[in-house]
């Protein structure tokens, strides 16, 4: 208590005190809401992981248990145990986990494209870019543990030496270039089930600079931290997907100062590379009231898609510009129609769209994905394991009513959807208009035993076959 005050006032004060309901001086959050809290001189308190992470932050500073390590009997003090609960204990734990990631659980490339054929149709250039850039990534990660294992079994502490000396395999993220409805979105959720790691997925037209309106660029780390539990090490093995990348290019042709854009790709670099990220647990944005958990980035995958209208322009006009200068200027537009052409990309056309060097640069995988055929789009509706057809099929089938598709049927479907120019999501809008008065009329009608969707109810000019149960077809 002060020395300048008298006894009486002292008692004052100490009275006030107890009144007021004592929260942590640092988060303000109160004994409820977070736990016991230390009391300290000068009527400040403490709480638990306002607490560890001082002592954290002043461990990683100064390396005192480095220090302490020569002193017998001693050792930093965990903070967390005074209250119970240890944060710590619980980093430990998720640490553990982190070092059973087995390689020989992460399937062969061409394992991991098998499955995705299951899924996915066509795409076979993708699924291999996919396929072989995440098995690399998560061998880099296996080979990184290797080292560290080492190290602990010879009981020493690694040197950055140790790391050296084994070639640095580069961190591969991953940029997916298509068209909208291509099947990119799918691509990445489809191979996140198979591998069991947690998927974050995100638009980058949602997200801004720090202290802009919007989430800010390390929310998704926050995303994907939520989708594994919430434990750290399962996340930093997890992928992030973020969409609509082509949308925070730098405008092209213009004289406007570009604020959101090339911001945007500038406060992602250090994500991409590999940062410690402190992110709030539970909740998107950072406040006194959330507690925060760090998480490294340096394992994430990232992936990122997008639609690039306009690039296959911009990759012609590279393709002739060569040409014209020798022998051949004559073919000036040979490329015109030229199928898949996306696949002849260079850096060099990204940059002319809009994107940043420093991003590009830590994007070495780029994956073309091709447009939807007519042919594809009958296939998807078809073949996958979850078909859409079959799932319609299986929701009549509940009914106890059989539901088939003439061939004419399903092609007029693919070409209403090819019309529509959004890849494979026309395909479902068109069969719930298709499908809403069927799925409404049958369950008022116990004879009904099958519906035939022909080509002309698709065309709309008639109405679907209906057959009666007992009827001959
Ligand atoms: P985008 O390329 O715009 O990310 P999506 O992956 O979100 O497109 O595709 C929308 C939906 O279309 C998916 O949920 C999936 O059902 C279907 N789809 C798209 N492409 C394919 C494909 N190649 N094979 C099977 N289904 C597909």
């Amino acid at each position: 208590m002060s020395d300048n005050l008298s006894d009486d006032q002292n008692k004052h004060i100490d009275g006030a005190n107890q009144k007021e309901r004592p929260a942590c001086s640092v988060c303000h959050r109160s004994e409820k809401e977070a736990g016991p809290l230390l009391r300290l001189p000068n009527h400040l308190y403490l709480c638990g992981d306002c607490a560890q992470k001082s002592m954290d932050e002043m461990q990683n500073r100064l390396d005192l248990n480095s220090v302490l390590e020569d002193i017998p009997n001693m050792s930093f003090l965990n903070l967390g145990d005074l209250f119970g609960g240890s944060p710590k204990k619980a980093d430990r734990a998720d640490k553990q986990e982190a070092e059973n990631f087995d390689l020989k659980e992460v399937p062969a490339p061409h394992v991991m494209k098998a499955k995705l054929d299951q899924y996915v149709i066509g795409q076979d250039h993708a699924k291999k870019v996919l396929a072989v850039a995440v098995y690399n990534h998560y061998k880099r990660i296996a080979e990184e543990q290797k080292i560290e294992q080492e190290g602990k079994d010879q009981n020493r502490q690694l040197t950055f030496d140790d790391f050296k000396e084994s070639v640095e395999i580069q961190k591969s993220n991953i940029l997916m270039i298509g068209p909208t409805g291509s099947g990119k979105t799918y691509l990445v959720q489809t191979l996140a089930r198979m591998l069991d790691v947690p998927l974050a997925m995100t638009d980058a037209t949602s997200l801004t600079e720090a202290g802009y309106i919007g989430d800010d660029i390390e929310s998704v780390v926050s995303k994907l931290l939520a989708a594994a539990g919430n434990n750290v090490a399962k996340a930093e093995h997890g992928i992030i997907f973020i969409d609509e990348i082509d949308k925070i290019a730098k405008k092209r042709n213009t004289n406007q100062r570009d604020v959101s854009g090339e911001a945007v790709q500038q406060g992602m670099l250090r994500l991409l590379e590999g940062a410690e990220v402190e992110v709030p647990v539970g909740a998107a944005s950072k406040n006194a009231m959330v507690p925060m958990k760090m998480v490294n980035t340096r394992n994430i995958l990232f992936i990122v898609g997008g639609a690039f209208p306009g690039l296959e322009d911009i990759i012609k006009e590279r393709l002739n510009r060569h040409q014209s200068i020798g022998f051949h200027a004559d073919l000036k537009d040979q490329y015109d129609h030229e199928p898949n052409l996306i696949r002849r990309i260079t850096t060099e056309d990204l940059r002319k769209f809009g994107m940043i060097p420093e991003f590009l640069g830590r994007l070495p995988i780029i994956c073309p994905l091709e447009s939807l055929t007519e042919e594809m789009l009958v296939e998807i509706l078809k073949e996958p394991k979850n078909a859409i057809l079959r799932q319609y099929q299986v929701l009549l089938a509940m009914d106890e009513v059989k539901l088939s598709f003439e061939e004419d049927a399903i092609r007029a479907i693919a070409r209403r959807a090819l019309e529509k120019d959004t890849g494979a999501r026309a395909l479902r809008s068109i069969l719930e208009s298709l499908m809403l008065d069927i799925m409404y009329e049958i369950p008022k009608d116990e004879n009904i035993g099958e519906v035939v969707i022909t080509r002309d109810y698709v065309n709309q000019c008639g109405g679907p076959k209906i057959i009666m149960r007992g009827q001959a077809v």
